[in-house]
């Protein structure tokens, strides 16, 4: 861009020198000033914020976090800016992973992950957080670009690599692995992966890495038709891996690869995918802050704005080996969880009555809402003097009383000769 404005001035200058009418000097010069200004405005540099130290509960304008430490005071989250402690994982940066991306960013995440092996397109622009511009240069490039400039707090990795060739695989579990962000963690180098790839082998990719690892993963995806979606936790060990239940079309021993056709894509829309992203980072904050409840699976139907959950075991006939291990694992330390869950349930038992809160600051008390003995239930239905009810009420109707006689064939055929006898005198 600079190059090219350096040039049109060029012209402009040797225009100027080489036109005959002087009157036309003075809308040359106007033009000329104009792309000056422009060249300026390309020249200046983006306005970026510093790093901040801590993060601070202070309400100004300029906290980048006063709103998100605020679930603090408002009693949902304990600890905010332990946010900062924490590392995630992305695995795909289209239009799922690109926008978690974004919003953990916006969140004050400690550090994040990217991989992907793909290019920004012209076509990837009816999905959020891509912009035009940023055609042609990697996904995690262009990403990373975007993020440090959002908030320069966090610690962004670019991977630009394919998890399921042999060296991408290699690379993705040493990143994994790598501690130096917190060397005091347990376990692998991340807190959680985030499968938001749109492949059955780059899943399966995710998977053995972490069943391998024993590194919880959050799996998501949106349909072909771009109108339902789903996210999943996967606890190796805990719960079923992506192995355990594999999709008919994969266990029917189909490539998927031969399924593409050649002119034929699949649908994609800005407003599943933000859907998806926002229950996906929804349940990340959940997970990591330790609030709310996260679900073992979340689905999302558009169409009916229908969202099932539901549970899945671990298969004990699993074909993933790491898979097998960490099944075992899970079996041979429940002795230890028990104890662990019983010890958790009696120092959550209130040792004695007493107010939750000791100060009242609004002077609120719980009214008593159990019905005084001896009131008529039935008082809402009492009518001012001189109306009466047309209908019996609905309590009236159904105390038919028992002992009322009631008619049968042979009284019917009575009545008939009855009615024959008056009809013939
Ligand atoms: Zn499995």
């Amino acid at each position: 861009m600079e190059v090219e404005i350096k040039q049109l001035l060029a012209d402009l200058q040797s225009l100027d020198q080489s036109l005959p009418d002087p009157s036309l000097h003075a809308s040359l010069h106007k033009i000329q000033s104009r792309v000056e200004h422009l060249a300026n405005l390309v020249k200046a540099e983006p306005v970026r914020r510093s790093k901040v130290q801590d993060m601070s509960t202070e309400v100004v304008d300029s906290n980048p976090y006063s709103r998100l430490m605020a679930l603090q005071r408002m009693g949902i989250v304990e600890n905010y800016e332990r946010i900062r402690d924490f590392s995630i994982a992305i695995v795909g940066v289209g239009g799922v992973g690109s926008v978690a991306a974004e919003m953990l960013t916006r969140c004050g995440i400690g550090r994040l992950l990217l991989y992907d092996y793909d290019k920004v397109e012209l076509a990837n622009m009816n999905r959020l957080f891509f912009r035009p511009d940023q055609v042609g240069m990697t996904k995690t490039d262009a990403a990373v670009e975007t993020l440090s400039d959002i908030n320069p707090d966090v610690v962004l990795e670019s991977y630009t690599l394919n998890i399921t060739t042999v060296e991408g695989f290699e690379t993705f579990m040493s990143s994994l692995k790598n501690k130096s962000f917190r060397p005091s963690k347990q376990g692998s180098g991340v807190d959680l992966v985030l499968s938001c790839v749109d492949n059955y082998e780059a899943r399966m990719a995710v998977n053995q890495a972490c069943n391998e690892l024993s590194q919880t993963w959050l799996e998501s995806g949106v349909s072909e038709d771009a109108v339902s979606g789903h996210i999943q936790l996967l606890i190796p060990g805990e719960t079923a891996c992506f192995a355990c239940a594999p999709p008919l079309v994969v266990a029917s021993g189909v490539d998927e690869r031969t399924l593409k056709r050649e002119g034929v894509c699949a649908a994609s829309l800005p407003t599943t995918m933000g859907v998806i992203a926002g229950l996906l980072v929804q349940n990340t904050l959940k997970f990591l802050l330790g609030f709310g409840q996260v679900s073992p699976y979340l689905g999302y139907n558009s169409l009916k704005d229908f969202f099932p959950t539901m549970q899945m075991k671990p298969n004990p006939q699993c074909s993933n080996v790491a898979c097998l291990t960490r099944q075992e694992e899970y079996a041979l330390a429940k002795p230890e969880r028990d104890a662990a869950a019983k010890a958790k349930l009696e120092a959550e038992l209130p040792t004695e009555e007493g107010p939750l809160h000791d100060d009242n600051e609004w002077n609120i008390s719980v009214v008593d809402d159990s019905e005084p003995e001896g009131l008529d239930t039935r008082s809402s239905d009492a009518l001012p003097e001189g109306l009466t009810h047309e209908l019996p009420t609905a309590d009236a109707f159904q105390k038919l009383p028992t002992d009322a006689p009631v008619t049968d064939n042979d009284d019917l055929e009575d009545l008939r000769k009855q009615l024959e006898a008056i009809n013939s005198a």
